[in-house]
């Protein structure tokens, strides 16, 4: 039986939206098994490269029997009894209620594996009560976006060791018959156990021709994306698992890497939507660029994609062995890189070649570290006694003779790092003055390369 998740929480939180994101058409025929009422709702999802079965307590509202808290914790606890592991919803704009932390109580209680998911988080309206989900004692709110598709990335990846475990348990009591093209490159190696550390989540994005398969390709060591299944693929990312020089990687695949016949304007087109999808499920983005023609719209808009989906990005401008002027081209590139892409700044540039390649260790190396960053966390003191440097340093503005005041602040999420700053006004704070924080977030605690988010709440 595969892995089952129940998506639990009170009514209008978006259960029901993230179960039709994650399940889409795939229903599956659950409503046919005789002598079954069907108040729980189940369907095979797709996250990537997961597969496996939601459970989802919708239809609760239309309970007129009986009290609604009470249905409501019978249908929880049944779906929770039912599953490996359970989402808890809350709805991140309105804040933790008072029917959340019944849910949250019954969960804890219960034990066993609880994902808490702050959802309608897209924008900084979330941001409130993301902070405020710490306080429910589940761990780490993940911020998704069940309307938007946000987060999606994250969940996959503290699902992944979950789904992949319970395989690995499986595959123990009976050999696997059926092979997956996803799991391509991983049926060698036998069971897989839950307490595996995980393989960095890895993505190769560029244009056309800058040389991502030939990148990949020499990740792996063989011709294996280009060997894989022709006819009929999946339009999903699909992914395959490596060691590359001791890292262990999973990297993305984009059907940009493998048909590459058609070189029209369509097939120009389609390679955003691509990057897009393989940035989804990475945590680690290579751009890729051709140092004879770096920096073109394309690139552009690729690298501000991983941007604003908050992955760690690392810039490799490739062909390098084609370069007669080395010194000087990297300079510039650096230098327009700044000027094109300040959202992006710091993040490691590395000159290869895919073809000979040189500068892949060095690339490695800046893919280890753009992850670290991406996972940093820093202590709450420290950054406390940063945001009173910063503010003695450089006052923020008191629109109307108001003086905003800052208060407080703590990191509230990693991968990406995201803060909350409490402060007086919120919305009067000039967005240059959260650059200025921003930036200085950037250069103190040493962060290049990765996204950060930033938000004000207020205290008054
Ligand atoms: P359920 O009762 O928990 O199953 O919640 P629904 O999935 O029916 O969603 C309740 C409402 O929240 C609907 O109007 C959704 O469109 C809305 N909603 C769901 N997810 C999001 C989201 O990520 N952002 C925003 N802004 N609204 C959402
Ligand atoms: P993709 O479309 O991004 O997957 O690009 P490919 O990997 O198919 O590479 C496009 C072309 O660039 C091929 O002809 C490759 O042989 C060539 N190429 C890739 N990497 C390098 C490199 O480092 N140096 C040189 N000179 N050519 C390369």
């Amino acid at each position: 039986m595969s892995f089952r998740l129940a998506i639990v929480g009170r009514p209008n939180v978006g259960k029901s939206t993230l179960f039709n994101r994650l399940v889409g058409r795939r229903l599956a025929l659950v409503d046919d098994r005789p002598g079954v009422t069907r108040d729980l709702r189940e369907g095979e999802a797709r996250l990537g490269p997961l597969r496996f079965t939601v459970i989802d307590t919708a239809g609760l509202e239309e309970a007129t029997d009986e009290s609604l808290p009470g249905r409501m914790r019978r249908l929880t606890e049944r779906a929770v009894a039912e599953a490996d592991a359970c989402l808890f919803l809350i709805d991140a704009r309105a804040g933790v209620t008072a029917t959340d932390e019944v849910f949250a109580d019954i969960l804890r209680r219960r034990g066993g594996h609880v994902i808490l998911g702050a959802n309608k988080a897209e924008g900084q309206a979330g941001a409130a009560g993301l902070a405020e989900a710490w306080g429910l004692g589940l761990g780490e709110p993940i911020p998704l976006s069940a309307e938007h598709g946000e987060g999606m990335a994250d969940l996959a990846a503290v699902l992944a060791p979950l789904v992949e475990g319970k395989a690995g348990e499986e595959a123990e009591e009976a050999p696997q018959t059926d092979v997956d093209v996803d799991e391509e490159g991983e049926t060698a190696e036998g069971p897989r156990v839950p307490t595996r550390a995980r393989p960095l989540q890895l993505a190769v994005v560029g244009r056309p021709n800058a040389g991502k398969s030939t990148l990949v390709n020499r990740i792996l060591g063989e011709e294996r994306l280009l060997t894989g299944p022709e006819a009929g693929i999946t339009r999903d990312a699909i992914s395959v698992k490596t060691d590359w020089d001791g890292l262990p990687v999973r990297i993305f695949d984009t059907a940009g890497m493998r048909k590459k016949a058609r070189v029209t304007d369509k097939l120009e087109k389609l390679s955003v939507a691509d990057a897009l999808r393989a940035v989804r499920f990475a945590e680690v983005v290579v751009v890729l660029l051709d140092a004879a023609t770096p920096f073109e719209t394309q690139d552009l808009r690729i690298a501000d994609l991983a941007e604003r989906e908050g992955r760690a990005v690392v810039v490799a401008v490739n062909k390098w062995d084609m370069d007669p002027e080395k010194q000087a081209k990297l300079r510039a590139l650096r230098e327009s890189f700044e000027t094109l892409l300040p959202q992006l700044r710091g993040a490691p540039l590395v000159a290869v070649s895919a073809r000979t390649g040189k500068g892949l260790d060095r690339l490695r190396e800046a893919v280890v570290q753009a992850h670290d960053v991406w996972n940093r966390r820093i202590p709450t003191a420290r950054l406390n006694r940063w945001l009173a440097e910063m503010v003695a340093a450089h006052p923020p503005p008191a629109p109307g003779g108001h003086r905003i005041r800052l208060r407080y602040m703590t990191q509230a999420k990693t991968r990406p790092p995201g803060f909350v700053v409490m402060c007086s006004h919120p919305d009067k704070l000039p967005e240059a003055y959260r650059r200025y924080l921003v930036n200085g977030l950037r250069a103190d605690f040493d962060m290049p390369g990765t996204p950060i988010r930033l938000w004000l709440r207020s205290q008054s």
